[in-house]
C-alpha cells in the first residue's frame, strides 16, 4: 500500500467489543444459488427471526445494491465480478461493525466467491440454495427464466451462463423439498454451532407460569434522569426494589430481566446492590413469562412512590385467589 500513500488505521473499539455490545457474534451469511432458488426469500425470513431474538443484523440484496453501490455497473462478466467483489468487501465492514450480515446473490462464479471469503475473513460461511433448475423455472418470481429462454436476456445463469456449484458450504439447502422454517431453522443452528449466536433458552409453560420479567430501567433502577447511554447505569435502586424483589423470590417466582441494555452493564450494577442473585437470567429478548413487570405499565406511573408494594400486594393477592 506505500506506493499509494495509505495507512490501514486500526479501531479503537474492537470488534470483540461490538460483539458485546450486540450480544452475539459477528459473521457473513453468503448465500448463493439459482435466480429464483429462494436466496431472498430466506434471507428475509432468516433476518425476521434473528431480528425477534434480539439480533443484530443487515442484509444485501441483489437489486437493491445493483440500485445504490453498484448502480454504474451492467452484465458484462467484468461488472458482475465487480459487482461480488464490492459486496464481499461491503459484507466485510458490515462484519466488522458486530452485525449478522446477510448477502443475496446468485454470485455464480466459485472464484468471485472465494474472493468475498478471502475479503472477510473469519466467520464466512457460504450457504448454497440448491432447488433444481426446473423448480427454479416454474418458479419465475420474477419472469426472467421466460425472458431468457425467448432470448431477450442474455447470458442467464442457469440457462446460457453456468453456475459452478460450492464445493464445501457451510450449509446446503434444497428448497425444493425443504420449507423455508425448516431451513432457517437450520441457518439458525449452523449459527448457533459456530459460535456465533447463543442457543435459545427453551422455557417450559411450567417455567411460564413461575417466571416474572422485570423490565431493568425504572423498575429496578431508578433511571431518573431517562437515557443517558446504554452502558451508564447512573442511579441507585428504584423506591422499594430490593424489598420486592426479595419478596418475589420469597413467593417462588424465578425472575428474570429483560433489557436492552448490555447484559455485562446490568449485571455489575446488580452485584454492586447485592441482588444479582435474585436473577436467574438477564436477556435482551422478550421471554414468555406470567407478569412483565415494566415502567411504562399498571402501577408504575411517574411519581408512584408506592409502585413496589402494589405490585407486590397485587401478586399476593392473585396467589391466594
Ligand atoms: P432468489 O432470491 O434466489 O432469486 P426468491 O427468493 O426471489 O429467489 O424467489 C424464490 C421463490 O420460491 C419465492 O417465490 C418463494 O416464495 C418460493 N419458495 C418456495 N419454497 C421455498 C423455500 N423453501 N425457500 C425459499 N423460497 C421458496
Amino acid at each position: 500500500m506505500a506506493d499509494r500513500n495509505l495507512t490501514y488505521h486500526e479501531e479503537v473499539v474492537s470488534r470483540d467489543k461490538k460483539s458485546w455490545l450486540c450480544g452475539h457474534s459477528s459473521c457473513v451469511l453468503w448465500f448463493t444459488g439459482l435466480s429464483g432458488s429462494g436466496k431472498s426469500t430466506l434471507a428475509n425470513a432468516l433476518e425476521r427471526k434473528l431480528f425477534d431474538m434480539g439480533c443484530k443484523t443487515h442484509l444485501l440484496d441483489g437489486d437493491n445494491v445493483r440500485m445504490g453501490l453498484n448502480s454504474d455497473l451492467g452484465f458484462s462478466p467484468e461488472d458482475r465480478e465487480e459487482n461480488i467483489r464490492r459486496i464481499g468487501e461491503v459484507a466485510n465492514l458490515f462484519k466488522n461493525s458486530g452485525t449478522i450480515t446477510l448477502t443475496a446473490f446468485i454470485s455464480p462464479y466459485h472464484k468471485d466467491r472465494e474472493r468475498a471469503r478471502t475479503a472477510c475473513g473469519d466467520n464466512f460461511f457460504e450457504i448454497h440454495v440448491a432447488a433444481p433448475l426446473e423448480t427454479c423455472e416454474a418458479r419465475d418470481p420474477k419472469g426472467l427464466y421466460k425472458k431468457a429462454r425467448a432470448g431477450v436476456i442474455k447470458g442467464f445463469t442457469g440457462i446460457d451462463a453456468p453456475y459452478e456449484e460450492p464445493l464445501d458450504p457451510a450449509l446446503y439447502l434444497d428448497t425444493s423439498i425443504k420449507d423455508v422454517d425448516k431451513c432457517c431453522e437450520e441457518i439458525i443452528n449452523l449459527l448457533i454451532g459456530k459460535g456465533i449466536i447463543d442457543k435459545p433458552r427453551e422455557i417450559s409453560v411450567l417455567d411460564k407460569r413461575r417466571t416474572i420479567a422485570l423490565d431493568f430501567d425504572g423498575v429496578i433502577h431508578a433511571y431518573s434522569k431517562g437515557f443517558q447511554g446504554l452502558d451508564n447505569v447512573y442511579d441507585e435502586p428504584h423506591v422499594g426494589a430490593l424489598e420486592g424483589i426479595s419478596a418475589l423470590s420469597e413467593l417462588g417466582y424465578r425472575l428474570i430481566v429483560v433489557s436492552s441494555r448490555p447484559v455485562p452493564a446490568i449485571q455489575k450494577w446488580l452485584t454492586k446492590h447485592s441482588i444479582d442473585h435474585y436473577f436467574e437470567e438477564i436477556t435482551n429478548i422478550k421471554r414468555p413469562a406470567k407478569h412483565y413487570i415494566d415502567d411504562h405499565g399498571y402501577r408504575f406511573e411517574k411519581g408512584n412512590v408506592n409502585s413496589w408494594p402494589q405490585v407486590i400486594e397485587m401478586i399476593i393477592g392473585e396467589k391466594n385467589d
